[in-house]
Order: C-alpha cells, then structure tokens, then sequence
C-alpha cells in the first residue's frame, strides 16, 4: 500500500468545501451540454471517513458509491448510529464484486453497477430478488479490466432481465491510460443503452466527466472532484 500524501486530511472535508464543490461540478455539467436534471451525480465515497455520509448529505447528495464491500457496510452502520436528517441514502455498489460479498451486501445496495458476468447477476438475483443493476461494460478492451465484453453485453442483458433484474442500464469505465481518447468507448456504450432501449448510462469520473457528458451520460461517478484526495490508509479493503 502506498503511503499517504501529507496533503490528506484525517477528517471528512467540511461541509461548505462539498457545497462549493458541488456547485462548481454542477457548472462543469452544464458547460459540457448537460441537463442538471438528467445528469444524476453519484458522490463516490470510497477513501474518507465515514463521516462523509454527513457532510454528502448536508449537500444534497443522496446517491451515495463505493467500491468495497467492507467499506460500503461501515459506512451503512456509522449512518444507522447518525442518521442525516435529510434520511438515508442511497448506495450503489460500483467496484469489482466478489460473488461471496453479496449477500452481506444485499439489504443495503440501491443498485448495483458493476454487474459484469452472469454467476454475479444470477447471486445478485438469488439474495436480492428484482434488484436495479446496470451491466458494467470493458469498452476499452483492457484485458484486466473489470466490465463485460461488448459482444456480449446483450446476452448478460438479456440473461439478467430473464432472472427478474431490473436492468436499468449500462455502466463503464473510461481508459485506464488518461492520454487515450475515452470518446470512442463513451460512444459505443451509449449507443448500446439506445439500442436495448435501457434508460441509465453511467459513466464519467473527475477527469472525464465533460467527455463522458456530451456523450449522452445520464449519471457520472465523482469523488474527488467532491470531497478532494482519498486516503488509502481509511479504506476497509474486502
Ligand atoms: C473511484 C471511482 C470513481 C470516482 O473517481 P474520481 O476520479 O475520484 O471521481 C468512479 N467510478 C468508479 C468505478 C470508481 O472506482
């Protein structure tokens, strides 16, 4: 594990630096041609304190993401011991899943993004029936990265929406290599939502979300750019 940047805080970051965050996020949403009613931000979580939850929900974030299970249910138990008076939020589980983590996870997760073969969609069925998933798309061909094949992504659709998932849509993740060009993948997964006729594309980060936007995202994924550097040290890894 990599030591922690001096540079990051041990507490959440405060409230009014989320809310002049978020603001400035939201400009960047429009001066990329987006609608702030049908561009959706999940605040991504992961790395900072539970204490988070608070603050995001002080701003008005009420979709909340993590990528680990350990993480995402600490954060579920500190917010049972301090509930947000705007009520809980909404978690959406968007790293690589491990099939055993399901069923801890199950009462917790209001959709799931990173369905990407069809053992996880088939578990994710079994402890959590009719569940809201996306199909997680590898549009970049990186052979280490999580996400279904392209070709294949109608078929895992097709096999979740038969197992009695709510398949809203579909989510991706831009180049690993921020020097390729993430349009031509953004392209090709929203051209799939259109053609299943799904409703939910979800892609775009801190660095790309402009890109991500004018490709037709309905939801983009941010942690930094909302609550500044993570530290590796705060996670609770699976
Ligand atoms: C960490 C993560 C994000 C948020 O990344 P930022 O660059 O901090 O905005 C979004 N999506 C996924 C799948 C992630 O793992």
């Amino acid at each position: 594990m990599t030591a922690v940047p001096p540079t990051v805080p041990d507490g959440p970051p405060s409230a009014q630096d989320v809310r002049a965050r978020l603001e400035r996020l939201r400009a960047r949403i429009v001066a990329a041609g987006g609608d702030p009613d049908v561009v959706t931000v999940l605040a991504v979580t992961k790395g900072h304190p539970a204490a988070v939850v608070d603050v995001a929900r002080g701003a008005g974030l009420t979709e909340l993401g993590e990528n680990y299970a350990q993480e995402l249910l600490a954060k579920v138990a500190w917010s049972e011991q301090h509930p947000a008076s705007g009520g809980p939020a909404r978690w959406h589980f968007i790293g690589h899943l491990q099939r055993n983590k399901v069923r801890q996870l199950a009462a917790h997760v209001a959709l799931w993004q990173s369905i990407d073969r069809a053992e996880l969609a088939t578990e994710v069925a079994r402890r959590a029936p009719g569940a809201r998933v996306l199909i997680q798309v590898n549009a970049t061909g990186e052979p280490q990265k999580a996400g279904c094949p392209v070709a294949q992504t109608t078929a895992l659709v097709d096999h979740a929406g038969g197992l009695g998932l709510d398949v809203a849509g579909l989510m991706t993740v831009g180049p690993t290599d921020a020097t390729v060009d993430p349009r031509p993948g953004f392209d090709v997964v929203r051209g799939l939502v259109d053609r299943l006729a799904l409703s939910v594309c979800s892609m775009g980060m801190t660095d790309d979300l402009e890109v991500a936007v004018r490709c037709g995202s309905t939801m983009v994924r941010v942690g930094t750019a909302l609550f500044g550097p993570r530290s590796t040290s705060l996670a609770v890894r699976d």
